[in-house]
């Protein structure tokens, strides 16, 4: 049994004030959950006073992306060691990570080993863009990502994969619960091919893209959809503890 997981990621919104207040409005409704994972990723400037507000509550704390070094001369980067001690997920090659700050698949491989070192867990983000989708390639560039993603690493621990099709994120335009469920399981398979069949079964896959109240009960609801990686809609506060109190409604 996969418990499920919620996690929102608020990109780069909130000032430290705005994110207190968010937090704020979601603490109470979000700790009454219980048998969901709640997650909340905010900007590495809020991390720490997220982490304080949430401490003795079921909330857990990520942060959005890090560096791969443990230290050094990197001006203006985060480093794995600096996280480990304030939260205990983060995200990794999220799409606009890939997009914008060109990141590759060797350097989501980087990211994902120094997290595991430092006892970090990493959301490793995976998805097709939409030229890819309409060429017939998702099965192709999601396949690669993840093998890419993962090369050298005998043991992926508790890593959790986000499938998040580039064209689905931040655009209104979620997948179909079919086209989600399909996917997540293609990338099942290639975990299995990986790592043998009992860790790709316990391996947490979550979907990614416009996922909000109105889809969230029936995307998790797929058998091979194992929570949710939320934007825009974890940016409010009474939207998000809804998703987290309905995907705890479903029973799979
Ligand atoms: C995301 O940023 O990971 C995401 C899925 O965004 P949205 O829910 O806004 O599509």
């Amino acid at each position: 049994m996969r418990t499920l997981m919620i996690a929102g990621n608020w990109k780069m919104n909130t000032t430290p004030s705005e994110a207190a207040t968010l937090v704020k409005g979601m603490i109470d409704g979000l700790n009454q959950v219980e048998g969901v994972d709640k997650v909340l990723c905010p900007p590495f400037v809020s991390l720490v006073i997220v982490s304080e507000l949430v401490k003795g509550t079921s909330i857990r704390v990520g942060a959005q992306n890090m560096h791969f070094e443990e230290k050094g001369a990197y001006t203006g980067e985060v480093s794995p060691l600096m996280l480990s001690g304030i939260c205990q997920y983060v995200i990794l090659g999220h799409s606009e990570r890939r997009q914008y700050f060109s990141e590759t698949d060797e350097i989501v491989n980087r990211k994902v080993k120094s997290a595991l070192a430092a006892g970090l867990t990493p959301i490793m983000c995976v998805g097709e863009r939409l030229e890819e989708n309409e060429a017939g390639r998702t099965t192709e560039v999601v396949t690669r990502q993840v093998e890419e993603g993962l090369r050298g690493i005998d043991s992926p621990g508790g890593l959790i994969i986000a499938y998040e099709p580039v064209w689905a994120i931040g655009t209104g335009k979620a997948a179909t619960t079919a086209q989600a469920n399909e996917t997540t399981g293609i990338i099942r398979s290639t975990i299995a091919e990986l790592y043998g069949k009992e860790i790709a079964g316990d391996m947490r896959i979550l979907y990614g893209g416009s996922m909000n109240a109105a889809n969230v009960a029936e995307l998790v609801q797929q058998p091979e959809i194992d929570g949710g990686l939320v934007g825009g809609a974890s940016l409010k506060a009474s939207e998000f503890v809804s998703m987290v109190e309905q995907a705890a409604r479903v029973s799979k």
